[in-house]
């Protein structure tokens, strides 16, 4: 329990909420002996590299209380699960669009009886063309899933004109940020932050960027499964 003093302190956290940290690293650890969930895997690096990592967020950005919010490509949870331990409130859909992922992230929401909490097969391409997901959130999460240009034609549309989209991001961020503008002009998004972090007791670099819906994506995008990445929407030159 000592190792999580780190996060207690730093994020205010209740003992109510460590214990359900403890869970989900056990569980994490329990999955990935049978399944490759993640290649971190030791006490240390889970606290440090998934969750304070994921709960940066929260110094970049403060207004979670009450909000849906939909965590893209969210793999073994991250951001997603570690937000809505440290928000109860939230309203948080974790999708992915590898099967074995949602099995684990179901077995988690279960055993820490999170309300609120649901996990969605499938991928952001094809939500973004859905109704019932298309400009419905406040905020959109991602972290390690694709570069920004193709980020953002995934998250987007999926956000309400006015939310908001955080990208959890490496130390470099300048050149893909740079190469963004023209999917930004396209879909209706303009940078607001850009927050600099260093992982606790790690020498490693964070930025997190945060990116305003401010008018409504055109219909035409998403593009198709698997076009995002294969033709980014960058400016030919
Ligand atoms: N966000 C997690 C983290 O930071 O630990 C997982 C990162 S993992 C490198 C990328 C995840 O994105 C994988 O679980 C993959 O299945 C998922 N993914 C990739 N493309 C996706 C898409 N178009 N829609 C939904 N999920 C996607």
């Amino acid at each position: 329990m000592e190792k999580y003093n780190l996060l207690k302190d730093e994020f205010s956290l209740t003992n109510e909420q460590i214990n359900k940290f403890v869970q989900y690293a056990s569980l994490l650890k329990e999955w990935n002996k049978k399944f490759n969930l993640t290649a971190i895997d030791n006490d240390r690096d889970i606290i440090i590299k998934h969750f304070y990592d994921s709960l940066l967020c929260t110094k970049a950005w403060t207004d979670f209380s009450g909000k849906k919010l939909i965590d893209i490509g969210t793999g073994g949870g991250f951001p997603g699960l570690p937000l809505k331990i440290l928000n109860p409130d939230l309203d948080v859909t974790l999708c992915d669009s590898l099967f074995k992922r949602i099995t684990f992230l179901n077995e988690v929401i279960a055993n820490l009886e999170l309300e609120k909490t649901t996990t969605l097969h499938g991928r952001a391409e094809d939500l973004g063309k859905d109704i019932s997901h298309r400009e419905n959130y406040d905020l959109v999460t991602a972290r390690a899933v694709a570069k920004l240009p193709i980020l953002l034609e995934l998250c987007l549309p999926l956000i309400k004109v006015g939310g908001v989209f955080i990208a959890l991001k490496g130390p470099e961020v300048q050149s893909e940020l740079q190469e963004s503008q023209y999917a930004l002009n396209l879909l209706g998004g303009e940078v607001i932050d850009i927050k600099e972090f260093k992982l606790k007791e790690i020498d490693e670099q964070r930025t997190i960027v945060l990116f305003k819906k401010s008018f409504p994506t055109p219909s035409k995008y998403p593009r198709k499964a698997g076009i995002p990445q294969k033709r980014m929407l960058v400016e030919m030159r």
